[in-house]
């Protein structure tokens, strides 16, 4: 029998389990020094743009807080403006007057969602050079704000777009802010610095050909707010042009994620010291001795390593093509003309799914393992947009591969997709658990996802900074 990995048990942030006592506790100081925080007037505009003057009182539900803590039974949240101000239990926590009361009796609370690996401007259309040839003019008006909406519906509140266009994800982001759609919180790489000669046509890429260019590429992305730098399609040639972008990022405090479906991707990128690399290839049933060498002299360094695998881009192929009435899912098409929703539906249909053999998920476990052995950490991503992912589905679905294929516990994995998200993308301060003080992103689904994890795919409402949007 195959061993499941224990990856992200091992190799997550830190556990916080706390006993029920100190539990309350730790909630009341809490509690103070959000009253505190209040009373200083410490709020961003971002958050004084979305700010609900509705105060919520949840009450009844089990509260699974997104730290790893065990649930709590009979819970209730108070959300003042766009701040969770306080968290307790039913008989130990008064709600008072002016508050709304909303039963979450028999639903589960959990913070909102995390998909830190997105690409809005794609809908799940299996033919890119088709789809930029047809949408790109669409792109910031349509297609983003239809991806955004259909995420948030999701009850995912966070995410990160990796390759989009710049301007496009800046406007719809600053959209979104400003309360004008519905969407969330979004952290972007904005387009993907590419460091070979190929596909100058679309936008979301941004082809390098030389050292010069990597550097004041890398710096306009910078200056143009983007979180992250993404680099797409590394090939040995490119090692120089590849250490030129890290070198640049890291200088003004910005990480670098490097695509790493290929052991050619996956050694440049270490190489030039990157932060994080994306997927797991299927192509070779594990990796090579050099590439393990370099994983291991980047631990001992003392400089973490994180990969974002997204398992259900290839483990849940044979489900998308055996199984296709998703694609009759009105919900998929939330906000895109008839027109475009025919045409992604059709392509779909027409599309060969290049289903995997069970092999391939023995694959993926082995090299999973071979990195958690060594100290690499999980970051959570979906890939969200990628063909036959559309953005209702795909957050979840990747979080059901990895509990149901892959051995992940059900609490474990709302923790990974919540607070460990938020601490990766370092705003675990203000987001990604259900604590006083930190932004009211709350979802609940029905009944428990720790006995029915499935029940993730359909949240009963959702919160995004205290505003209620499902
Ligand atoms: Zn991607």
């Amino acid at each position: 029998m195959t061993e499941l990995p224990t990856i992200p048990q091992i190799n997550t942030h830190k556990n916080h389990i706390l006993d029920p006592m100190k539990y309350f506790e730790f909630r009341l100081l809490r509690l103070c020094l959000v009253f505190f925080a209040v009373s200083l007037n410490v709020m961003s505009n971002q958050a004084l743009a979305q700010l609900d003057t509705t105060k919520y009182a949840l009450v009844g539900g089990l509260l699974i807080d997104g730290s790893g803590a065990e649930p709590v039974r009979n819970s209730i949240v108070l959300i003042n403006g766009n701040r969770i101000e306080a968290v307790g239990t039913i008989g130990r926590l008064a709600v008072p007057e002016d508050y709304q009361l909303v039963s979450t009796e028999g639903m589960t609370l959990m913070p909102g969602l995390w998909d830190p690996h997105v690409h809005l401007l794609y809908s799940g259309h299996p033919d890119f050079s088709h789809w930029f040839a047809t949408y790109s003019d669409q792109f910031a008006n349509v297609t983003i704000p239809a991806s955004a909406h259909q995420i948030l519906m999701a009850g995912v509140t966070s995410v990160r777009d990796l390759a989009v266009n710049t301007r496009d994800i800046a406007r719809v982001r600053q959209r979104i802010e400003e309360g004008e759609l519905p969407g969330p919180t979004i952290y972007a790489a904005g387009a993907a610095l590419m460091p070979i000669d190929v596909l100058q046509t679309m936008p979301h890429i941004i082809p390098i050909d030389n050292d010069r260019k990597a550097v004041n590429e890398t710096k306009r992305l910078i200056a143009d707010g983007m979180d992250f730098i993404k680099i797409l399609g590394a090939v040995p040639e490119s090692q120089n042009m590849v250490n030129a972008i890290v070198r640049t990022a890291h200088a003004a405090g910005i990480r670098v994620t490097a695509h790493g479906r290929n052991d050619d991707e996956i050694r440049v990128a270490l190489i030039a010291g990157v932060d994080e690399i994306q997927h797991i290839g299927v192509d070779t049933p594990t990796f090579p001795e050099d590439i393990l060498d370099l994983i291991e002299q980047r631990i001992a360094s003392g400089i973490p390593l994180y990969w974002n695998p997204t398992v259900g881009m290839i483990l849940n192929t044979d489900e998308l093509a055996a199984d296709p009435e998703w694609l009759d899912d009105p919900k998929n098409f939330l906000d895109l003309p008839a027109d475009m929703e025919l045409d992604i539906r059709q392509a779909i249909a027409r599309a060969n799914f290049n289903v995997q053999p069970r092999s391939a998920s023995d694959t993926i476990k082995r090299k999973l393992q071979s990195l958690s052995e060594r100290g690499v950490i999980m970051v959570f991503g979906s890939d969200e947009g990628s063909f036959g992912h559309p953005a209702s589905e795909s957050t979840w679905r990747e979080l059901e591969t990895w509990v149901f294929e892959l051995g992940m516990s059900p609490l474990v994995a709302i923790k990974w997709a919540t607070s460990d998200a938020a601490e990766y993308m370092g705003v675990g301060d203000e987001v990604g658990t259900i604590t006083p003080g930190k932004l009211a992103d709350i979802i609940t689904v029905t009944g428990s996802p720790l006995r029915h994890f499935s029940t993730l795919r359909e949240p009963a409402m959702v919160f995004k900074n205290g505003v209620r949007v499902r």
